[in-house]
């Protein structure tokens, strides 16, 4: 029996079980999906975040094929609205770093043990003296026992630890388009750019090899389940509205070089709490952020390396850090709210609008990112984060 069991082997469990490794603690993980996933989603670290992984060597490993983004520009109809300057920011890391996040994911992997693939966990039961998780697969049904477990199984696990009311959930109607792409040379490669047009943003990121991610608000309206909704997210469909939005929001050089896009949806959800006796709860089964701002990964993160040294306490002395736990817990809870919100704030700006307001919009950004200096990149910079005080 190890002395933690992590269920889940994304960013936030595997970060989690190589800084328990790193600590002496005797951890397992197990994941339901039978190989390392390589779908793109998350794609930028922020400072506190490359701050807190320096010790376990994993920033080295990220930012030796990381773009660092120093720099971001607002602009609307090829006008610069704006600029926000993380090389300004007094942190140790002044930039985003971007990166895949299967190739986060590996750097982050070293030193975590393997995790036990193919095993999917279906119930999980706080006693007195343990946590006991039925799990099923490969090898057929069994019950694993850790003194500690930590659920860090994504979105679709948190029913195996809450009950559906009682979690905090807020559906928005906007759907978006993403695609990663070769682009053409430019001489902005290193700047990520907001494009604000009237019909809804378009978001251009840059990735390591001459990529950059492509994230469009989609004019497609039909509410989730309308007899349209097949031909709307057919492939074919998908990819001719974000070559359309690139053509019509600013990055029509790179429309021809995108081969696919997939499509997505947000939701804002938030855990009630994130521990139960011998149970820790983290990453996006505590707290769904709109990927509109990027902060989800690196939230959960947050909870992941400000976690473990509370349990390596607790593994080492046999007594439970409570006092420690509560303040991590009031701490990564407000830190969730903190990045919903911004999340929130940045959705409601992309969003289509009259060009009356859209020009509206526009200068009132300008103003306002000329006016708050430092304010803005520190808050997209995960400077509100409690971790990052
Ligand atoms: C389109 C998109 C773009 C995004 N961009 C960004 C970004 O730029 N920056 C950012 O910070 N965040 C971003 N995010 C959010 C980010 O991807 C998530 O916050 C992050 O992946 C959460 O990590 P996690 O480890 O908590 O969960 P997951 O990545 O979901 O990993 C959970 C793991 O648990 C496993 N699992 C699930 N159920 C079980 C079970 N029952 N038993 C065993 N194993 C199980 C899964 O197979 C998976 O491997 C984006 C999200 C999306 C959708």
């Amino acid at each position: 029996m190890p002395e933690v069991l992590v269920i889940g082997a994304g960013p936030v469990g595997t970060t989690l079980a190589a800084e328990l490794a790193r600590r002496g603690v005797d951890v397992e993980i197990v994941e339901r999906r039978p190989h390392a996933g390589d779908g793109s989603r998350a794609i930028g670290l922020h400072a506190p975040v490359l701050a807190a992984l320096e010790a376990g060597g994993a920033t080295d490993r990220i930012l030796a094929d990381a773009v660092r983004v120093s720099r971001g520009e607002a602009r609307s109809d090829g006008t610069l609205l704006g600029v926000v300057r993380f090389d300004r920011l007094s942190v140790r890391h002044p930039y985003v770093a971007t990166l895949p996040q299967a190739r986060t994911e590996a750097a982050l992997a070293v030193g975590a043990p393997a995790p036990r693939r193919g095993t999917a966990v279906t119930a999980v039961r706080v006693a007195d003296a343990d946590v006991r998780v039925r799990v099923t697969g490969a090898r057929g049904d069994d019950e694993l026992r850790a003194p500690i477990v930590v659920l860090a199984a994504g979105v679709g696990a948190r029913d195996l630890v809450f009950r559906p009311d009682a979690v905090r959930r807020t559906s928005y109607p906007d759907r978006y388009l993403m695609s990663d792409a070769d682009v053409p040379e430019r001489p902005d490669a290193e700047t990520a750019v907001v494009h604000l047009a009237a019909a809804g943003v378009l978001e251009s990121f840059p990735l390591p090899d001459s990529r950059r991610r492509f994230v469009a608000w989609d004019t497609a309206t039909a509410a989730a389940g309308s007899p349209d909704d097949a031909d709307l997210d057919a492939p074919a469909a998908r990819l001719a509205r974000l070559r359309t939005a690139l053509r019509e929001r600013g990055e029509a050089d790179a429309a021809e070089t995108l081969t696919s896009a997939t499509g997505f949806r947000v939701r804002r959800v938030l855990a009630p709490a994130m521990r139960r006796g011998r149970l820790v709860v983290i990453g996006d089964s505590a707290h769904e952020i709109s990927p509109i701002g990027g902060q989800g990964m690196n939230l959960g993160l947050l909870d992941a390396l400000t976690l473990a040294p509370l349990l390596a306490e607790w593994t080492r002395t046999g007594v439970e850090p409570a006092t420690g736990l509560a303040r991590w817990e009031r701490d990564r809870l407000r830190s969730a709210r903190t990045a919903g919100r911004m999340a929130a704030v940045n959705m409601r700006l992309g969003r289509p609008v009259s060009a009356t307001t859209h020009a509206l919009r526009g200068r009132t950004l300008g103003t306002a990112l000329a006016a708050t200096g430092s304010l803005v990149p520190h808050a997209y910079a995960m400077g509100l984060d409690a971790a990052a005080r």
